[in-house]
């Protein structure tokens, strides 16, 4: 069987929920269907679950949502009209959420509403059985995917059956809804593959597959065809946002296939991820923006067993978790997303840094991107020293470089301002 996950563009309006039901009938291994919150219809619009936070930000004022709220029903209101769907039905359930929303439920149950409106209207619209998120996936403290969500979901699934399931959000061991991180419907999809130990995940989208560039940077860019599952994580947790890189974990272990489709495309061929690729050479290239840059020195910091760990630990004080490291002998430099502390507390860990290791000095940056080139073989893959050269070429400046730590990646820090330029002339230096 297969279970087919459907992004927020592709759920975006009633044209939308009729391309998504024809695709499903159109393979009767199709049994699960598991669903993101509508996205925006075009350039200027909103997302659902962007406007859903938004209600949150606003009963946390002590103001009422309604004014964002009436725009997220009239959506759900115009797709469930024109798929004739239970109107009555549909309002009551969003009264409920909004009256929720204003008395405080918080921003985690806000945002799950997105999906779990749509998954209410897609069950009926296929005449399929709902399935509640929050009674089966558990979500751990740190967002990570407890396993006691595979037997759960088994649990309530039999051969035969059909079903919708909201994605991005489940509970905690405790019940309480919590969500994913942003795109976390990928992870949804992932768990009900692994729970229904499917033959093939599908994660229906708005593009044709994975490109070996962001095609909204190099509009020429080409679709990968096949990718295996670490290269996909590597190049998604570099900006490549249209699988989530959390998403492979569920299905790693019993390797099951991914297939990214086009939902506006239905028989383009996607990308395939899997365990192994027989295609050697650069995959990709991709960057992510929002980093914020720690660097510092002290003399024989490495004759120091344990100071490390201590500096990492006084940085989680402060809510800062570095993403990338870089080591010198007696210098480190690490990456972390910028919205993970303001220059107040930035400014008060660095005088603690300080003070309590004596460090020769420390500083922080913001506006820092990361790049990463996916794919091809270190020992013998001169595509690294093309990629430089070709930065070079435009003027491009590297802070820092790390080849080697995995085989499958080569990252570069690049100021943010560069970062899409520099995504463009690295494509054009190794793919063009
Ligand atoms: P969905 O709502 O279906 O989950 P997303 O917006 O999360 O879709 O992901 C699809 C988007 O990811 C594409 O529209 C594209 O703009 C963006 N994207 C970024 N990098 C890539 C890439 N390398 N290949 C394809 N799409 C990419
Ligand atoms: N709706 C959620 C988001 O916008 C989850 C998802 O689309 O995967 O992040
Ligand atoms: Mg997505």
């Amino acid at each position: 069987m297969i279970v087919c996950k459907f992004g927020g563009s592709s759920l975006a309006d009633e044209k939308q929920f009729r391309k998504v039901k024809a695709i499903i009938e159109s393979d009767s291994r199709r049994t699960i269907a598991v669903v993101s919150a509508p996205g925006k219809r075009d350039s200027g619009d909103e997302k659902i679950t962007d406007m859903l936070y938004q209600c949150n930000a606003l009963a946390q004022k002590n103001q009422s949502c309604r004014p964002v709220f009436d725009k997220i029903a009239s959506r759900y209101i115009g797709i469930a009209e024109a798929l004739r769907l239970d109107v009555s039905r549909l309002t009551a359930a969003l009264d409920e959420v909004r009256q929720n929303i204003d008395a405080g439920r918080g921003t985690d149950y806000a945002a799950s509403r997105g999906e779990y409106l749509s998954g209410q209207l897609m069950a009926q619209y296929l005449g399929w059985q709902f399935i509640e998120p929050a009674e089966c996936i558990v979500i751990n403290s740190d967002g990570t995917v407890n396993p006691l969500s595979y037997e759960r979901l088994a649990n309530l699934i039999s051969d035969g059956g059909h079903y919708v399931i909201p994605g991005f959000y489940g509970a905690t061991e405790q019940g309480v809804i919590k969500t994913f991180s942003r795109g976390g419907s990928d992870i949804s999809g992932a768990i009900a593959a692994r729970a229904a130990k499917a033959d093939l995940y599908e994660n229906w989208t708005d593009v044709s597959g994975m490109y070996a560039a962001d095609p909204r940077i190099v509009p020429d860019a080409k679709v990968i065809d096949e990718i295996t599952y670490t290269q996909v994580r590597e190049l998604s947790d570099v900006g490549a946002s249209v699988f989530h890189e959390e998403a492979i974990a569920p299905v790693i272990d019993l390797q099951i296939p991914i297939n990214i489709r086009n939902t506006n495309d239905p028989d383009a061929p996607g990308t395939v991820i899997k365990a192994t690729s027989e295609k050697s050479g650069i995959i990709g290239v991709s960057a992510k923006g929002g980093y914020s840059k720690l660097k510092l020195r002290k003399l024989m910091m490495f004759k120091r067993p344990g100071m490390r760990h201590a500096m990492l630990t006084m940085l989680h004080l402060y809510g800062v978790r570095p993403s990338f490291s870089f080591f010198g002998i007696d210098s480190i430099v690490w990456y972390f997303e910028s919205s993970q502390a303001n220059d107040s507390v930035l400014t008060s860990m660095i005088d603690r840094l300080k003070k309590d290791f004596r460090l020769d000095y420390v500083y922080y940056e913001r506006n820092h991107a990361m790049l990463g080139i996916v794919g091809g073989h270190l020992e013998d893959d001169t595509s690294f020293i093309t990629a430089c050269a070709a930065l070079r070429d435009a003027g491009i400046k590297i802070n820092n470089v790390n080849y080697g730590s995995s085989n499958a990646t080569t990252l570069i820090g690049v100021n943010d301002c560069d970062a899409k330029r520099a995504v463009e002339v690295i494509y054009r230096a190794l793919f063009s």
